[in-house]
């Protein structure tokens, strides 16, 4: 079989879209208004990825606060904010660059979500013409949500996680009942959870084991048969073309990542200055049964934060390369990241989100050609 190819989920979003999230928060369009140019930049997304020969499409999380919000808040600044949710949370993250993103906070219980990713899906499947995937938000990173050290009165953390791990499955059978052929959980949290930043205080408490526990609690939940299409994807964070914890030593998350139960994983690579070793570690730590399924390693060979288009050629090259410690059945190819994580991302290294869409066409469609030269190349 050869190479097969996906990507992560986001694309940057049109100027335009990115100001009507803006004039919602302002009171000047209404959520009906947003939801047109919403709709626009999805049909367009999906329309240009499928001229890319991309195998999975989607709408490139146009009509998404983030990757991580979509559940819980219709823009970034909190308007269609969940219930029992307040605006001044943790820290998500702290980027090299000095912004930072934050979660809201709980309140209260219960903890629900108000859009599933499935209504996505949902409204993909009638455009597409080819198979469908969807990226939804992890356990671990909801998890965040609540406050790091108290309890919160009547709601205790444990019911908490129940009622996380409750709707998480849901969000991901919903998105296969609607037709998703693939789902991708986003795992940017896993290598931030070693950063250690004490501007960050989650980032110091060692939370990786408990992060990938608790997911394998929802994981673990699906048949060997579903988790084929499951992934997992990890990243040392990409938004306004920075990162987060691309200083946290790769090995710490790839000798555990490979515990969750899932049948592929989407693996930053392409930005790394070691790419052989991270090879390497995804060979020696990805295994041949997870619990019923093999996890194929699909390596990241295109950087989303760089303008600097990767050639054929290139990718290729390090697909070859990477066939050397990983078995090329389990090999796939994909970005380092989403190209567009957030709803706000003006990729400064770009100039302008319009051009770094056109960018990010150019560059899927390399991947794809050079995921079929290596293919040739190696014989699959
Ligand atoms: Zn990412």
């Amino acid at each position: 079989m050869p190479i097969p190819t996906e990507t992560v989920g986001s694309l940057p979003r049109p100027e335009k879209l990115q100001s009507a999230y803006e004039d919602l928060d302002q009171g000047k369009i209404t959520f009906e208004d947003l939801q047109k140019l919403q709709d626009e930049a999805a049909n367009d997304s999906i329309q240009r990825l499928e001229e890319t020969g991309e195998t999975y499409v989607n709408d490139g999380e146009q009509r998404e606060s983030s990757f991580a919000t979509y559940p819980i808040t219709d823009t970034l600044a909190g308007t269609g904010l969940a219930d029992n949710l307040a605006g001044d949370g943790q820290f998500f993250a702290i980027f090299d660059d000095g912004h930072h993103r934050q979660l809201p906070r709980l309140t209260g219980g219960p903890f629900r979500y108000k859009t599933f990713a499935s209504e996505f899906v949902e409204k993909n499947k009638q455009i597409a013409t080819k198979p469908v995937k969807q990226a939804v938000i992890s356990p671990s990173m909801m998890m965040l949500l609540y406050p790091l050290e108290e309890e919160i009165e009547g709601y205790p953390r444990e019911q908490f996680l129940d009622d996380v791990c409750d709707e998480v499955e849901k969000d991901i059978r919903q998105c296969f009942e609607a037709g998703a052929e693939r789902v991708s959980i986003d795992f940017t949290e896993g290598r931030l959870a070693n950063k250690n930043d004490a501007r960050n205080p989650w980032t110091g408490k060692d939370m990786l084991q408990e992060f990938i526990d608790l997911n394998n609690r929802v994981i673990d939940r699906f048949s060997p048969e579903e988790r084929k299409n499951m992934g997992i994807h990890t990243c040392p964070g990409g938004d306004n073309d920075s990162v987060h914890s691309k200083e946290v030593p790769y090995e710490k998350l790839l000798t555990k990542m490979f515990q969750l139960n899932v049948g592929y994983f989407l693996i930053q690579c392409a930005s790394e200055d070691d790419k052989e070793s991270v090879y390497k570690l995804v060979g020696e730590n990805s295994r041949d049964d997870a619990d019923g399924v093999p996890q194929v390693c699909f390596i990241g060979v295109i950087n989303p934060l760089s303008p600097e288009v990767e050639t054929a050629e290139e990718v290729k090259d390090r697909l070859v390369a990477a066939a050397k410690h990983i078995p090329v059945e389990r090999l796939g190819a994909t970005d380092d990241c989403g190209f567009s994580p957030f709803s706000r991302d003006l990729k400064p290294a770009h100039g302008s989100p319009d051009f770094a869409r056109d960018i990010a066409m150019q560059k899927i469609s390399n991947r794809v050609e050079g995921a079929r030269m290596a293919s040739e190349e190696l014989g699959v």
